[in-house]
């Protein structure tokens, strides 16, 4: 089992980060499983280097050592070329269709793929109603 803590550095570890690292810590080494540490900083306008090094200096200080991604350090933005080659995979394959619909309407947590047969035109990246 491998599981992952990806904070993004547009502040500093906060209180939320620490719950979630000591549930993703304990999860792990009791199932005799891994952590990886993945920066997520695809918000290029709000995430900042002091605030990825305070959050790395914070989880060293706290005594939580990922398993992975901290050398090298593991950011979102250097694995741009592998989501984009998944992708490519997926549409290849027909697994990618449009949707339309806003998160209110989805609702829940988990999309249950209500346009999968709407045949939608296009796909328009970066929705976020
Ligand atoms: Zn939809």
């Amino acid at each position: 089992m491998v599981t992952r803590f990806a904070p993004s550095p547009t502040g500093y570890l906060h209180i939320g980060h620490v719950v979630n690292a000591i549930y993703v810590w304990r999860m792990a080494r009791e199932a005799g499983g891994r952590v990886l540490l993945r920066i997520e900083d695809h918000d290029h306008l709000r995430c900042r280097p002091e605030h990825e090094v305070a959050i790395l200096e914070d989880l060293e200080w706290l005594g939580f050592e990922p398993d992975e991604g901290v050398r090298p350090l593991l950011r979102q933005s250097d694995r741009a070329h592998l989501y984009e080659e998944a992708l490519v995979r997926l549409r290849t394959t027909q697994h990618v269709y449009a949707c339309d619909c806003s998160r209110k309407q989805i609702g829940g947590e988990r999309y249950d793929g209500r346009c999968r047969e709407r045949r939608l035109a296009t796909e328009r990246a970066g929705l976020g109603k």
